[in-house]
């Protein structure tokens, strides 16, 4: 029997795609596919975004392993290279490097190298993570200029802070500091994420870096991907291992955290954190059972969750597919009852799942 799958719909993938392209039509787009393509499996999800310019990762192993893989688009290094010695893998790779700080513009300077690497300059407008800041623009522009050892294309490049809230101020002004610190040089602006490319037309730029939205999952506060007419591209699902009675006030599962007050079934599905479904989701939230919810109850193991399927037991028999999340149940709202992030939900899949790529 086929436990935990995750479903990956290629078909939804490429109308996300489509969907960048509708909502940002004159921005190459930078396809992310750091932590194993958000969970989706990194080759394979590249492998059917051939309508993208570039893509993005965030190690250079990830980037190895497109390489690998037959991928031959190139390749942004979001926090760009770690260690000097990695620059000829840069080079041997085509892989493209961001520049953040001091230390990584004097490798490159003083690195030698056959030929020049391409260079996203990242600039902190307010994100205060990584970025050169506002003052230090023309000296680091300048330096890479100079060098022979940098393709004299050299990408501006900046990132939101709080793109995903429309009632924040901070996006304008980090898109207002940028424009003004970088009008007049005739570089490729690259400046949002999913929410910046969703909610800030302005921000969009020559490059755009979508990573959630490619997945059909929305970036922004209490929405889904449906509203920006985005497509779910995981269906996470397993199968129903036993269905059983318990009486009124029988205490179930670890630490007996969940009693009900009347004789119920419940049916017991065979996933858990082990699979990477989030162990501090709460009780009720839901699941679905032949188009039906339900609600979980007692505590998340590593291999089994038990659903109150009510007294008559509504016909739920071993063997019945469980959907976890997927079009019919947004990630989003399984990542609200377990008070975190879809993004987190997507990329803590485990190696015990199952994948299945369909068209
Ligand atoms: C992860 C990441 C993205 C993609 O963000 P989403 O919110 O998933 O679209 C874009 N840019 C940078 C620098 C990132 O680290």
């Amino acid at each position: 029997m086929r436990l935990a799958t995750a479903e990956i719909n290629l078909t939804a993938l490429a109308h996300n795609l489509a969907q960048v392209k509708r909502f940002a039509p004159n921005s190459k787009i930078m396809a992310v596919l750091k932590a194993n393509a958000y969970g989706h499996g990194l080759v394979k999800i590249a492998q059917h975004l051939n309508g993208a310019d570039a893509f993005a990762v965030a190690r250079i192993d990830e980037a190895l392993a497109l390489r690998a893989g037959g991928l031959t688009k190139p390749i942004v290094l979001l926090e760009g290279f770690f260690n000097k010695a990695d620059l000829p893998i840069l080079l041997a790779n085509n892989f493209q490097t961001i520049v953040h700080d001091e230390n990584q513009l004097s490798a490159i300077e003083s690195a030698k190298l056959d030929a020049p690497i391409t260079c996203w300059l990242k600039i902190n407008t307010g994100m205060h993570r990584l970025g050169i800041a506002p003052e230090q623009f023309d000296a680091f522009y300048s330096r890479l200029k100079a060098t022979p050892n940098a393709k004299s294309t050299i990408n501006l490049m900046t990132h939101f802070s709080c793109a995903d809230d429309t009632n924040n101020t901070k996006t304008s002004q980090q898109i207002s500091m940028f424009d003004t610190l970088v009008s007049g040089i005739n570089q490729a602006h690259c400046l949002s994420n999913s929410a910046g490319i969703i909610a800030w037309p302005t921000g969009h730029g020559d490059w755009v870096r979508p990573g959630l939205m490619l997945y059909g999952v929305s970036p922004m506060e209490n929405c889904t991907g449906e509203q920006h007419q985005l497509k779910p591209v995981m269906r996470l699902t397993t199968k129903v291992i036993a269905v059983r009675d318990v009486a009124a006030h029988e205490r179930v599962g670890y630490g007996g955290r969940w009693q009900s007050d009347e004789p119920t079934k419940l049916a017991v599905v065979a996933m858990g954190y082990g699979d990477g479904y989030p162990r501090h989701a709460k009780e009720g939230t839901p699941v679905m059972i032949a188009g039906q919810r339900y609600g979980i109850v007692g505590s998340v193991s590593m291999d089994m969750i038990s659903i109150d399927i009510g007294s008559n037991g509504n016909n739920v028999k071993v063997g019945d597919e469980v959907i976890m999340w997927g079009p019919e149940l947004p990630v989003e709202e399984i990542a609200e009852c377990a008070d975190t992030i879809p993004y987190e939900l997507l990329c803590n899949i485990t190696p015990r799942v199952s994948y299945e790529y369909q068209r």
